[in-house]
């Protein structure tokens, strides 16, 4: 999409947060100093998502964006015209939206894409693991025409080997169930052209595998490689349960295969119990045709009940995901924006979209 003559381009870093209080203010000061040495190409905002945290961590976001609508206030009465406030260079507009539970760091990160303005769009986690100095590296790719720049994570050595081992069989189940060359390590750290924000926007699945999803719109794209280093503070919110709930979801969403597996199974188990029914009809020579029938029936009704349970699992599975898709319920549903705070305190506030988003 052609840049509007108007303005420079705007750059959104967008980042979710749930319970990080501990790692919020640190993480805030090394993303502004970085956004500090691109301000000036781009005008820059910083679009923070609290995911429902029950720590400090809305109060710290709401402080930054509060603080943020304030200096601009201050700034728009004393020197800056009305019309060139979404424009003034030299700072960062930082905003802010509170869901009003934890919706999930996928639906989080869908809420802040929704939302971000720029014609540049970054994601990344708010606890230093993606380091906000990999951001001009990022710009860098985009500069030479690429419409996404995702990000391969080279793990520290601190990293856990139980966390390395289950993010390496995913993708491996990945690659062979979906056909999908997504590579292993790819992380939420991306940046996306307005193109393709607004092309993955338009995905309405309410299971989102956004990597996947990103892959799948078949843009060019760049890769950047970046050194994780472990969380500087919190704990990582992704426990067993939620890790396979997201491969899960990925699998799903991109993948026939788990149905064609059930249907495999499902006849290699009435096989199987055909040849067990013959091999005791063999084998153990029953008496009478009855207790053959018997036995039969017990082999053979076993197994065909088995494989029967393993296609309903697979279908189930989809169906669900028919069902919570045909309820159209929203993704997230949003308590408080800073948008609406900057419209009340001062007449140049712009609204974003309503409340509950679509
Ligand atoms: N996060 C979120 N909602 C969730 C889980 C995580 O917004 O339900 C955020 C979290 O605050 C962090 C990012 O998503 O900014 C990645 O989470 P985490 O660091 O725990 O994941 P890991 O690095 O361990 O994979
Ligand atoms: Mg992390």
């Amino acid at each position: 999409m052609p840049v509007p003559p108007r303005r420079r381009p705007m750059l959104s870093v967008v980042a979710p947060a749930w319970n990080e209080e501990a790692v919020l203010p640190t993480f805030h000061d090394a993303l502004m100093r970085v956004l500090t040495t691109v301000q000036d190409e781009f005008d820059t905002e910083i679009v923070y998502v609290d995911d429902g945290s029950d720590d400090a961590t809305p109060v710290i976001l709401g402080q930054l964006a509060t603080d943020d609508v304030t200096m601009r206030g201050a700034r728009s009465a004393s020197e800056v015209s009305a019309s060139s406030l979404a424009c003034a260079s030299g700072s960062t507009n930082i905003r802010f939206i509170r869901l009003s539970r934890n919706f999930g760091h996928q639906a989080a990160l869908t809420a802040g894409l929704e939302h971000a303005r720029g014609d540049v769009v970054i994601s990344m986690d708010a606890d230093l693991q993606h380091p906000p100095a990999v951001i001009r590296e990022l710009l860098a790719r985009w500069r030479e025409g690429y419409e996404v720049v995702v990000t391969l994570r080279r793990d520290h050595r601190s990293l856990g080997i139980f966390k390395r081992l289950t993010s390496r069989l995913f993708y491996f189940a990945m690659r062979n169930m979906s056909g999908m060359d997504i590579r292993p390590s790819a992380a939420d750290f991306r940046l996306l052209s307005r193109k393709s924000l607004d092309a993955l926007l338009k995905m309405p699945e309410r299971h989102r595998f956004l990597r996947g999803m990103v892959h799948w719109l078949g843009l060019p794209t760049a890769e950047v490689t970046f050194t994780a280093p472990p969380r500087f503070a919190g704990k990582s919110k992704f426990t067993l349960v939620r890790m396979v709930r997201l491969a899960r979801d990925g699998l799903l969403s991109f993948s026939r295969v788990p149905l064609h597996a059930a249907l495999l199974m499902a006849g290699a188990m009435l096989l199987t119990s055909l040849i067990g029914a013959t091999t005791a009809w063999i084998f153990c020579r029953p008496e009478s045709p009855v207790s053959w029938l018997i036995l039969t029936l017990i082999v053979g009704g076993h197994l065909a009940g088995g494989a029967v349970w393993i296609a309903l699992v697979a279908f189930s599975e989809y169906l669900a995901r028919i069902h919570e898709q045909v309820l159209g319920r929203p993704l997230y549903v949003i308590e408080t924006t800073s948008d609406s705070l900057a419209a009340a305190s001062t007449p140049l506030g712009r609204n974003t979209r309503s409340a509950v988003a679509a």
